[in-house]
């Protein structure tokens, strides 16, 4: 049986720039996991195509909403056709009057691992650009499949990052951002189920010392997150001010803490 009949009728090589390969599919076994890429595709309705390289093809889901970042909230992943090995590369204009009409980018690609590949269910691990960690689809009914993302554990041995002392500045290519001396306290903070942790240079827990910063639980929801960045107390004139700041450092009494936001927040 050829994988590809699908996706051959469906297509006509002369008049798409897709790859439509003559042969039938190769018959490879990859039961470990393989190449896979997520196609951004402005068709007549935006989705993302999530195809991972599967026995010779790639075997496609289209996902409306693209890949979830909420592991509370699954998105829908419509099962597609196989499409050739080719198709990972692919990006182009698909003509008007074709299928799929529309651009197609590449907006993630590389590696992925399977932790399980059964009919109904498929469990992977993503190591992508973009996106790394584990999903599982699993099939609703039908073509209805959902993606959902996986709790990510936050990875241990963090620490927030340091200024380094060089005699000349990095080369002007681009690559490279200034950011002020902000005269504060380097901190990680793990956002995870709404709870906020934040831990200093010396991976000392500080979040009881700065109350104000729980505000950003509510505001990413159910997201997990890991921000670095730096705790200031602004001074007269908006300016950052580690005097100020001194006062708020070493705190470790919740209701002090909370008293002395109100004074220097
Ligand atoms: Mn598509």
């Amino acid at each position: 049986m050829d994988k590809l009949q699908a996706y051959r009728g469906k297509r006509d090589a002369a008049r798409t720039p897709e790859p439509v390969p003559a042969e039938p599919a190769l018959t490879g076994e990859n039961p470990d996991g393989g190449m896979f890429v997520i196609q951004e595709h402005h068709a007549r309705r935006l989705h993302w195509d999530v195809r991972l390289e599967r026995d010779g093809v790639l075997v496609s889901w289209a996902v409306p909403k693209g890949v979830p970042d909420d592991p509370a909230v699954n998105h829908l992943a419509v099962h597609t056709e196989d499409h050739p090995l080719e198709y990972g590369s692919f990006e182009g204009e698909i003509p008007r009057g074709q299928y799929g009409a529309g651009t197609m980018t590449i907006w993630d690609s590389g590696r992925y691992e399977t932790l399980k590949w059964a009919k109904d269910e498929v469990k992977i691990r993503l190591h992508g650009q973009r996106v790394t960690g584990g999903y599982t689809l699993f099939q609703t009914g039908g073509k209805q499949w959902m993606m959902h993302r996986e709790r990510q554990p936050l990875p241990p041995g963090l620490r927030p990052m340091l200024a380094a002392l060089w005699s000349t500045p990095p080369p002007d290519d681009g690559k490279w951002a200034l950011e002020m001396k902000w005269d504060g306290v380097r901190a990680l903070a793990f956002v995870e189920r709404g709870q906020v942790r934040l831990m200093s240079r010396t991976e000392r827990d500080i979040t009881v010392a700065y109350p104000e910063l729980t505000g950003l639980g509510h505001a990413t929801s159910h997201k997990q997150l890991l921000l670095d960045g730096e705790i200031v107390v602004f001074g007269e004139g908006g300016w950052p001010e580690f005097e100020a700041l001194q006062s708020r450092m070493h705190v470790s009494d919740a209701s002090q803490a909370r008293l002395l936001a109100g004074q220097n927040p």
